[in-house]
């Protein structure tokens, strides 16, 4: 009862999901319902978890229409003509679910769950590509011109953009789940952040598309600032994590719904290089790019790590000569390494593949050592460019207190923004810069190349500022 009334408090429509609730008192909830109602007892055969009867399913389906649910819910593999022989079909949403993939024949099958006579069709697949949100997309656009009242949902990590931007295609409606609760199905975004982070209400034809291109994307930091800088400055804008499956399916998408500007990150942003039409002088130097912006049919490719990894060393003014040792060898450390050598600095990099760090430093007039050797190295300016630290291994660090030897450590990790390696060398008397400034520094490039204007500092910190509790009542 008390998860019905905090979910009516940010959607326009709660579904009851009985399999999931034991002890439920129906007739209760619907007499005290504030807002309109789905009721859905859904098979294990379709993902949900009721374990009884058909005959006793299709009992509670019909007994909660006559209670008062606004809708019921029952499967296309199931007994719906019963449920339509006896519910008015304007309260039936009559769905299909395939949990592994798109079925060939998804067309057909929407078209005969069409001529049902059904209110509402639901068809909620897995999303293996990016590109598999087109052909929803597609389906909606059909439904539309045909005035049929279709919801459709693509689950899993690649199915965002169905989801947030499902209802401004045409769909009849999007799920959310509760705010810190568990999600019902597999990509699931809780309410609070489709009404806020992604504004999903004010999403329309004309909102223009953003997102954070790359496999796996796991907790990024930049859906939550880019969309805080979008609501700030009042655009219609959303920005989107969109986890393709190759940067050759992220095109794809890209070409049916464009994507006016991203983020690119692993593993794509050489690949991103290769396909870009105009790439930066900045992005070919450092053989990476992290920024596309598309503008008059051409898509810029632009590398912002690079200036958003040297602003915080020339704020302290750290002089040219200075040695840097460079730990990791990945597509951070070439940024890195660059900008390093733009400055002025020397650099030695250090890889846990020496391999990875001879051919780096080739590149960059480096010089590259052993991992084994950090102790005997010597150093004004350490900077780490592995994942060593991040979460969920923040306890961890790549280089122990007692060799943390010279003047400067620069952790470009950021997720814890103090990580044990920045602690240890403050303790030691060293200078630390977080890599939450350099990321905050390529996210604000980033803005200025989509709109021709930085964000202001205020809105920044603002953005990544941790949530306020919300009050308890
Ligand atoms: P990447 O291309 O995968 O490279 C990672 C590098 O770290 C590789 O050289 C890898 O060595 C090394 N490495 C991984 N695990 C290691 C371990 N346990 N011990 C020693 N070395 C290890 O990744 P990336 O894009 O360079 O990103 C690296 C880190 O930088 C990530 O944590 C990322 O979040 C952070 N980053 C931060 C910013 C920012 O704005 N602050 C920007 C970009 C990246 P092998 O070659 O042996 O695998």
């Amino acid at each position: 009862m008390a998860a019905a009334v905090k979910a009516a408090a940010w959607a326009d429509l709660v579904e009851i999901r009985a399999d999931f609730i034991r002890d439920l008192s129906l007739r209760r909830l619907l007499r005290k319902k504030s807002c309109p109602v789905l009721f859905t007892l859904r098979s294990r055969r379709e993902g949900g978890s009721f374990q009884g009867p058909e005959r006793k399913r299709l009992e509670c389906i019909l007994e909660a229409a006559q209670l008062g649910a606004d809708y019921v819910d029952i499967e296309y593999s199931a007994f719906w003509q019963v449920v339509l022989a006896t519910v008015p079909p304007r309260r039936v949403v009559l769905s299909y679910h395939c949990m592994d993939g798109i079925p060939s024949d998804l067309e057909a099958l929407a078209e005969s769950m069409a001529a049902t006579g059904a209110g509402v069709v639901k068809i909620a697949v897995r999303a293996k590509r990016l590109a598999d949100n087109v052909r929803l997309l597609r389906l909606l656009e059909d439904a539309s011109s045909r005035g049929l009242n279709l919801c459709v949902v693509a689950m899993g990590s690649r199915g965002v953009p169905s989801r947030v931007l499902g209802p401004s295609w045409g769909s009849w409606m999007t799920f959310a789940g509760l705010p810190g609760g568990e999600a019902a199905a597999d990509g699931q975004i809780p309410a609070d952040l489709m009404t806020g982070r992604y504004r999903v209400r004010e999403i329309g034809p004309a909102t223009q598309l953003f997102g954070l291109v790359g496999n796996p994307l796991g907790h990024s930091l930049s859906p939550a600032l880019h969309n805080a800088l979008f609501a700030a400055d009042k655009r219609d804008a959303v920005y989107l994590p969109l986890e393709a499956e190759s940067f050759a399916d992220f095109l794809e998408f890209d070409a049916a719904v464009p994507v006016r500007g991203a983020s690119v990150t692993i593993p794509f942003k050489e690949c991103a290089l290769e396909a870009a039409a105009a790439p930066s002088s900045e992005a070919e130097a450092v053989g990476a790019v992290n920024t596309l912006i598309a503008a008059g049919g051409l898509r810029r490719a632009e590398n912002t790590d690079v200036g958003g990894f040297i602003r915080p060393l020339r704020e302290r003014a750290l002089p040219a000569g200075l040695r840097a040792l460079v730990l990791g060898a990945g597509g951070a450390a070439r940024a890195a390494i660059h900008g390093l050598r733009l400055m002025g600095m020397s650099v030695c990099v250090v890889s846990r593949t020496a391999a990875r760090a001879r051919s780096l430093a080739a590149c960059f007039q480096a010089e590259w050592s052993e991992w084994e050797r950090i102790p005997e190295l010597r150093w004004d300016l350490l900077v780490n460019t592995t994942p060593v630290g991040s979460q969920p291994h923040a306890d961890q660090t790549p280089v122990r207190a007692a060799d943390l030897t010279g003047g400067w450590v620069y952790d470009l990790v950021y997720n814890p923004m103090e990580t044990r390696l920045l602690r240890e060398a403050a303790g030691k008397g060293c200078g630390t810069i977080s890599g939450l400034e350099m990321f905050l520094e390529q996210a604000a490039e980033q803005q200025r190349l989509w709109f021709g204007k930085r964000p202001q500092a205020k809105n920044m910190r603002e953005a990544i500022a941790p949530p306020r509790q919300e009050p308890s009542d």
